[in-house]
């Protein structure tokens, strides 16, 4: 197949794990007899240094014509000024809004040889294998807000068709999975979680009868995902239960180096980015994780351009990497050397042969 990809290298360590995952696009590409293009564009800090602007016009239109986005990280503490006018955060909220991405997929696969580099027990991961889907353009986030001397308010709305079209996407993704679904809200205190939980229970009816439904709320979900995390197959929440959530799950694989995501939207285009940030404090010295990233380029195969063997080949790699000892710096337990960006890529390249 032909596709077009742009790649959104943005700053800190984003365009060392994007190269690497570039890397091992090309393999894919070549074992596969596929050709994948490439358009390099600019986002965040970048693009302000260069443009002035933090989501140039020339990085949208690439954005709107190819298959997909593959994103590194943006922002940093060059562009932290929270007075400044245009910030790098900026630039990634536009591209979700302008590329009409409003599900943000994260799962959370624990690699058995990393039990030991996260803080939970290694008896409660064991089988931990779990999707996250959170609801990305929606809820408080985007509601009016208030501020004067005495106080402030965010106002939090949601949209029977907003809920509808996120469960249609947690349901399908159950529905390939282990047939199970966790809707987590608060629907004991908020309307808005009672609109939730109403229109989740009726759409589940009609349209997913053989998927099994779980409702939790979300203090009570929050402490589940710590206790049972192997239960959990398909999580599916809000705008701002999923960005606590989703933070809480990364733990359970060990570090956020690891984990990748996608957000999607009605079409096939989608943005695809590790959920680590740009990680100043180790930018410039080579020793990056690129599993998120990578891991990120295989949910595109997957989700973007239908190539299921092939994501499954990159995730296999991956796996082999890491059961072969490969360890960047954020995984090593002691007694093992870590090894930089460029080695742990060769490593994952080297499982795709
Ligand atoms: P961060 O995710 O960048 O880093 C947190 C910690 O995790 C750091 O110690 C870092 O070294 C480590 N880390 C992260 N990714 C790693 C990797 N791949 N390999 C090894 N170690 C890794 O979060 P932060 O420090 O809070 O934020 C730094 C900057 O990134 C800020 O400007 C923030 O706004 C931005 N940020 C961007 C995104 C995004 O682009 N989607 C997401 C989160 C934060």
């Amino acid at each position: 197949m032909d596709a077009m990809i742009v790649l959104l290298p943005g700053d800190g360590i984003g365009p060392d794990v994007v190269a690497s995952s570039k890397r091992v696009l090309d393999v894919i590409a070549d074992n596969f007899g596929h050709r994948f293009s490439f358009n390099e564009q600019l986002i965040g800090g970048a693009a302000i240094d260069a443009t002035g602007d933090s989501l140039p016009q020339s990085t949208i239109a690439s954005c709107e014509t190819c298959d997909a986005v593959l994103l590194g990280a943006v922002g940093g503490p060059k562009w932290s000024d929270p007075n400044a006018a245009v910030r790098p955060e900026q630039g990634l909220l536009k591209l979700r809004s302008v590329l009409g991405v409003y599900a943000n997929i994260r799962p959370v696969r624990i690699h058995d040889q990393l039990a030991g580099a996260s803080p939970i027990r290694k008896d409660i991961l064991a089988g931990v294998d779990l999707v996250v889907v959170r609801e990305l353009t929606g809820g408080i986030y985007f509601g009016e807000k208030t501020r004067d001397a005495s106080s402030a308010s965010d106002l939090c709305v949601y949209h029977v068709h907003e809920i509808e079209r996120i469960v249609r996407v947690a349901a399908k993704l159950a529905a390939g999975r282990r047939k199970k679904l966790c809707s987590v809200d608060k629907a004991n205190v908020l309307e808005t979680s009672r609109l939730w939980r109403d229109v989740t229970d009726r759409l589940m009816a009609e349209e997913f009868p053989d998927i099994a439904v779980e409702t939790l709320l979300v203090d009570a979900a929050a402490m589940h995902l710590l206790s049972r995390p192997s239960d959990f197959d398909v999580i599916v929440t809000e705008n701002m239960f999923g960005d606590i959530l989703t933070d809480e799950a990364s733990m359970l694989a060990g570090s956020l180096g690891m984990l990748p995501s996608a957000s999607l939207g009605d079409t096939l285009r989608g943005l695809y980015e590790p959920i680590h940030g740009s990680a100043p404090d180790i930018a410039g010295l080579g020793i990056a994780n690129p599993c998120g990233t990578i891991a990120s380029a295989a949910m595109l195969l997957r989700h973007s351009l239908g190539l299921e063997a092939e994501a499954c080949a990159v995730e296999s790699a991956i796996s082999a990497a890491i059961a072969s000892g490969a360890r960047t710096a954020d995984i090593v337990s002691d007694g093992e050397s870590p090894i930089s960006t460029t080695e742990m890529t060769d490593a994952i390249i080297r499982g795709l042969s």
